[in-house]
């Protein structure tokens, strides 16, 4: 076992003093200095890049199962299972497509990408969160409204692509087996399905440029992103087997798939037909044809194969969401408070009152956090420094904290 070195010895491979470095490392018969040992550790990933970790170790009988996935996610997050469903199978496919890119065989599988239609806070994000959590590829979020077309202020499409080679640390080989998760890309549609009605340039052009991406082409990526450093070397990135996975809140598209609807169903049996219609969730109608209704290019919605859509949340999703993930909300508070060895419980009751009052604010999901950390405030100021070993929290506590706490803030939504 290597250990801190005494003094007046010399590294063995820069012969550089101990006083001359931070740290000495002594082994069995010689020194190592923290520059060697970094430099080292640099030549060691050097030489195993695009080889052994490339691969990443996948084997089909490795692989976690579409329904052990989706088990997966069930632990962190509540409802929406019909994406969950998509996702599993897609996540799933992708590896095996990977896979059989590697035996070359001549059926060659096609990738999916995937669009997921859902209002905010319903749980797009945390789903591809969560589905990194246990990917072996590497995996990135970006957000398509810092998009622009090239030549304008923000960020060029190829961007994206950066900040895929950055966490595959720049291991091109590993980048292009990537899952890149596009969120709110309701941000980049056209005003109108009809083109000629509005010259709306920014929309259109990055769709585009998107698409070109979601095709499957080869794209110069600059590794450092943006236009900062015009003279930095491009990395030539091929998206063919890049994964995307888009989301977006589409606001206002129940009306177009309501729209769509009546009229499919007017004339003799509407009535029946329409009696059918779950009006509190009509997500769960969309089709392709109401993308384009909301402004993406037929062509974009083409390379997004698999829609899939995200329910509203109740106030019974949101009180499951409180306590039952994994890594629930009240889970967190009990770890903190925990660490200051105080024991903390919730009555029911005031689960339900932070529940409705998330629902008052129309916070949704996004807003229990706020509301209990508005609630929990004082005690976290307090009560590591007395002696108080428990915290129970009543409704009536909970009604106070929050009457008492400056919570004007939650209610801009
Ligand atoms: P979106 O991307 O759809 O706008 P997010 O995934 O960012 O929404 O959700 C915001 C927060 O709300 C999450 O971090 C999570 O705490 C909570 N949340 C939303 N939906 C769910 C869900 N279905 N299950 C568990 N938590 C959820």
């Amino acid at each position: 076992m290597a250990k801190k070195a005494n003094s007046s010895n010399h590294c063995s491979f820069c012969g550089r003093s101990e006083q001359e470095v931070n740290l000495l490392i002594s082994g069995m018969t010689g020194y190592i200095c923290d520059m060697c040992a970094e430099q080292a550790h640099e030549i060691v990933n050097e030489t195993f890049k695009g080889s052994a970790k490339s691969d990443m170790g996948i084997t089909l009988s490795s692989l976690p199962k579409p329904a052990q996935i989706k088990e997966f996610l069930d632990q962190y997050v509540i409802r929406q299972e019909n994406a969950k469903r998509f996702l599993s199978v897609a996540v799933y496919n992708h590896y095996k497509r990977i896979l059989q890119k590697n035996l070359k065989d001549d059926v060659e599988i096609e990738k999916s990408n995937i669009i997921m239609v859902g209002a905010t806070g319903t749980g797009k994000t945390l789903l591809a969160r969560t589905i990194a959590k246990l990917l072996h590829v590497p995996f990135t979020i970006v957000d398509a409204t810092v998009l622009t077309e090239a030549g304008y202020v923000g960020e060029d499409i190829e961007s994206i692509l950066t900040r895929l080679l950055q966490v595959a640390d720049y291991d091109v080989n590993a980048a292009e087996r990537g899952i890149v998760f596009i969120d709110e890309i309701d941000k980049i549609a056209r005003k109108s399905d009809n083109p000629s009605i509005t010259r709306d340039v920014s929309g259109e052009g990055v769709q585009q440029g998107l698409l070109k991406l979601l095709e499957g082409s080869v794209v110069n990526v600059p590794p450092q992103g943006g236009r900062k450093h015009p003279e930095q070397r491009m990395i030539a990135v091929n998206t063919k087997n890049i994964l995307f996975i888009c989301g977006g809140a589409f606001d206002g598209i129940e009306k177009k798939i309501a729209q769509r609807l009546n009229t499919r169903v007017v004339g003799y049996a509407a009535s029946n037909e329409k009696a059918n219609i779950d009006r509190n969730n009509m997500m769960k109608y969309i089709t392709p044809l109401d993308l384009k209704s909301f402004g993406l290019i037929p062509e974009i919605i083409g390379r997004l194969p698999i829609l899939t859509y995200l329910e509203p949340l109740d106030r019974e999703a949101l009180l499951r969401i409180l306590t039952e993930p994994k890594n629930s909300i009240i889970k967190q508070y009990q770890k903190l408070f925990e660490m200051d060895g105080v024991t903390l419980t919730f009555d029911q009751e005031a689960y339900e009152y932070i529940v409705d009052k998330a629902i008052e604010f129309k916070l949704g999901a996004r807003g229990l956090r706020s509301i209990v950390e508005a609630i929990m405030i004082d005690a976290m100021f307090s009560l590591p420094s007395e002696e108080k070993k428990k915290l129970h929290v009543t409704r009536k506590y909970a009604e106070q904290q929050l009457e008492n706490s400056d919570h004007h803030h939650l209610r801009v939504a």
